[in-house]
C-alpha cells in the first residue's frame, strides 16, 4: 500500500509513533493510500526545522537566487504534471479535465507570480523637516515574518496551498503545512520537487495529519510566528484565538454562501453558462461557487428552465474519463452533510427542479460519494439551504423585482466572499457591486483570476486579503527606520 509521509527538513519520514491514517479514492471508496498522522513530535521537528532555516541557507540566500529558486519550482510542477494530476484526482476524485486546466497550472503559477512581485517591489521613503529646522529622512524594508504556519483545505488542495506556499516562501519566510486530512498527496509530492530544484533544508515542511490533532498542535506552537488558514468560518474562529496567545498575525479565508444577482437584460446564454460553472464547477466544492441564484421576475420562469437544461447535461464520472464533467464529494462524511441539507430542504418546502438525491452508477463506482447536481425555488430567505453554506453541488433560485431588493438579499448574509452579477447594462452593473458586500465581484463572469488582485472576504469570510502585493502585507514586517540629517 503507498504511504504519504511528512516532509520534515528535506527528507521524507514517518511519524516517530508509526500512525498512519486511511485515504480512499472518493470516486469509489478505495483505499488508495496510508497516510502518517502528525503529533507533537512531528510538529517540534518541522517547526524546529523552519525555524533553524531562517538562520541558516535559506535565512541566507540572496534576493534574485530566491526568486529563481521560485521559477525552478514551478518549472518542476510543470515536468512533473502527469503526477500532480494523477494525485490530486486520486485525492480528490475531480475530472481530470478540471485539476488539468485548474489545480496544477495555478499551483505551479502561483510561484511565479509571487516571485515576480518581489522583483518589482519597491521600498518606501519619505524626506520631512524637524522641528528645529532641519531634515529627517525615513524609509521602510521589509523582512520576512518568520515561521509561517499553513493550513489548507480539500477543496482545491495544491492550488489554494501554494496560493500561500508561494508568496510566503518568495518573501523568505520558511513554511510548515498541514494541508486536509482528506487530500494529502500533492503537499507531500511538492516535497520530492522542493528536493530535487535544491531549496535549502527546513524552508518547505508538511506534516500531515488530522485537523483537531496535528492542526492544533501546530497553531499552538510558541514557535509560530503566523499562520494563514482556509477552511470552514467555524475552524477560522478556532485558529484566530489560537493566534491571540502570543499576539501572532492571521490572515483567513474562510466560507461563503455566494449570491448571482441575474438582471432581465441580461446575456441569457452568458447568465446561464456562467452559473452553471459557478453552481456545480468542481461538484460545488469552490468556495467562490454561487449558492444563490437570484433572478429578475420577468426572465425567472425561463432562466430556471435554461439552468436546469444546462445542469442536466453534466456528465458524472470518473476522474480519467474525459467526458467526466463532475466528480463525487471529497469524502464520506461531506457526503452525508450535502445529503442532510437536501433533505432540509425539501422538509422546509423547496420545489426541486433538478437532481436532490444519489445519482446511481455502475461499475466500481457505485460506492463512491456521488451526490446529484440539485436545484431548488420556492424557498423562503430564511431556509437552511439559503443560509448555511452547503459546500455541494446546488443552488436556490430566488424571484426578485428591484434592484434596490436583491441588493439587500444578496447581503442579507453571514459571509461576504463573492459574487457574480448578469445584466447588459454597464452602468447599473457598477452600481450595484459598489453596493455589495463582497470581497471579489465578477460581472457577466465567474472565477476570472489574475493573481496579482486582492483576493479575500469580507464578514465571516475571511480576514485579510492575498494575492500580488497584497500577499506581502501579510507574509512580511515592515520596518521604518528614521534618520535626521
Ligand atoms: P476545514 O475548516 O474543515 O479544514 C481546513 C483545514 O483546517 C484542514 O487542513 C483541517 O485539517 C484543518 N483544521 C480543522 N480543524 C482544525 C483545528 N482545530 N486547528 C487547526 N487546524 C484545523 O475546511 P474544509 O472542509 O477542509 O474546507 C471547506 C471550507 O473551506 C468551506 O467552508 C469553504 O468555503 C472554505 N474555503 C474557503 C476558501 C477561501 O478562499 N475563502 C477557499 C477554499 C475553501
Amino acid at each position: 500500500m503507498k504511504k504519504v509521509q511528512h516532509y520534515i527538513n528535506g527528507q521524507f519520514i514517518d511519524s516517530v509513533s508509526n500512525e498512519f491514517f486511511d485515504n480512499y479514492n472518493p470516486a469509489t471508496n478505495e483505499l488508495i493510500s496510508k497516510v502518517a498522522l502528525g503529533r507533537e513530535d512531528e510538529v517540534n521537528a518541522a517547526v524546529q526545522a523552519a525555524k533553524n532555516a531562517l538562520t541558516g541557507e535559506w535565512g541566507q540566500m540572496k534576493l534574485n537566487d530566491r526568486i529563481a529558486m521560485m521559477y525552478e519550482i514551478a518549472n518542476e510542477i510543470d515536468r512533473r504534471f502527469d503526477d500532480f494530476l494523477e494525485a490530486e484526482a486520486l485525492d480528490t476524485g475531480k475530472p481530470y479535465s478540471i485539476a488539468r486546466h485548474i489545480d496544477i497550472p495555478r499551483g505551479a503559477a502561483n510561484f511565479k507570480v509571487f516571485a515576480d512581485t518581489m522583483k518589482a517591489v519597491a521600498d518606501e521613503a519619505y524626506q520631512a523637516n524637524t522641528p528645529d529646522g532641519k531634515k529627517m529622512f525615513n524609509y521602510s524594508v521589509r523582512k520576512p515574518k518568520g515561521v509561517i504556519a499553513v493550513i489548507s483545505p480539500w477543496n482545491l488542495p495544491l492550488l489554494l496551498m501554494t496560493w500561500k506556499v508561494g508568496p510566503a516562501m518568495a518573501c523568505g519566510n520558511s513554511v510548515v503545512v498541514k494541508p486536509s486530512q482528506v487530500t494529502p498527496t500533492t503537499t507531500s509530492l511538492l516535497g520530492e520537487v522542493m528536493s530535487k530544484v535544491g531549496v535549502p533544508a527546513g524552508a518547505y515542511n508538511v506534516v500531515q495529519g488530522k485537523g483537531s490533532i496535528t492542526g492544533n498542535l501546530l497553531t499552538a506552537h510558541k514557535d509560530i510566528d503566523a499562520i494563514t488558514f482556509t477552511g470552514e468560518t467555524v475552524t477560522g474562529e478556532m485558529i484566530m484565538k489560537a493566534c491571540s496567545v502570543g499576539v501572532r498575525d492571521v490572515s483567513l479565508e474562510l466560507g461563503g454562501k455566494n449570491p448571482a444577482i441575474v438582471f432581465a437584460d441580461c446575456d441569457m446564454q452568458k447568465a446561464v453558462f456562467e452559473t452553471t460553472r459557478s453552481c456545480f464547477s468542481n461538484s460545488g466544492q469552490v468556495c467562490l461557487g454561487t449558492e444563490r441564484v437570484y433572478v429578475q421576475r420577468e426572465i425567472f420562469d425561463e432562466f430556471v428552465a435554461k439552468l436546469k437544461e444546462s445542469a442536466s447535461k453534466l456528465k458524472l464520472g470518473i476522474q480519467h474519463d474525459e467526458s467526466s464533467d463532475m466528480g463525487p464529494l471529497v469524502s464520506a462524511t461531506h457526503r452525508d452533510k450535502v445529503l442532510e441539507y437536501y433533505k432540509k430542504a425539501e422538509a422546509e418546502g423547496a420545489n426541486v427542479v433538478l437532481g436532490g438525491g444519489v445519482p446511481k452508477m455502475s461499475g466500481n463506482m457505485k460506492d463512491g460519494y456521488w451526490v446529484e447536481p440539485t436545484i431548488w425555488t420556492g424557498l423562503p430567505e430564511t431556509a437552511t439551504v439559503v443560509k448555511e453554506e452547503v459546500f455541494g453541488p446546488c443552488c436556490h433560485v430566488s424571484v426578485f423585482d428591484t434592484e434596490e431588493e436583491v441588493i439587500k438579499m444578496a447581503n442579507d448574509t453571514k459571509y461576504g466572499l463573492a459574487s457574480t452579477i448578469f445584466t447588459e447594462n454597464l452602468t447599473k452593473a457598477h452600481r450595484v457591486a459598489s453596493q455589495i458586500d463582497s470581497g471579489i465581484v465578477w460581472i457577466n463572469s465567474w472565477f476570472l483570476r489574475d493573481l496579482r488582485t486582492p483576493f479575500g472576504g469580507m464578514k465571516g469570510s475571511g480576514i485579510g486579503r492575498e494575492g500580488g502585493h497584497h500577499s506581502l502585507e501579510f507574509y512580511t514586517e515592515l520596518k521604518n527606520v528614521c534618520i535626521k540629517m
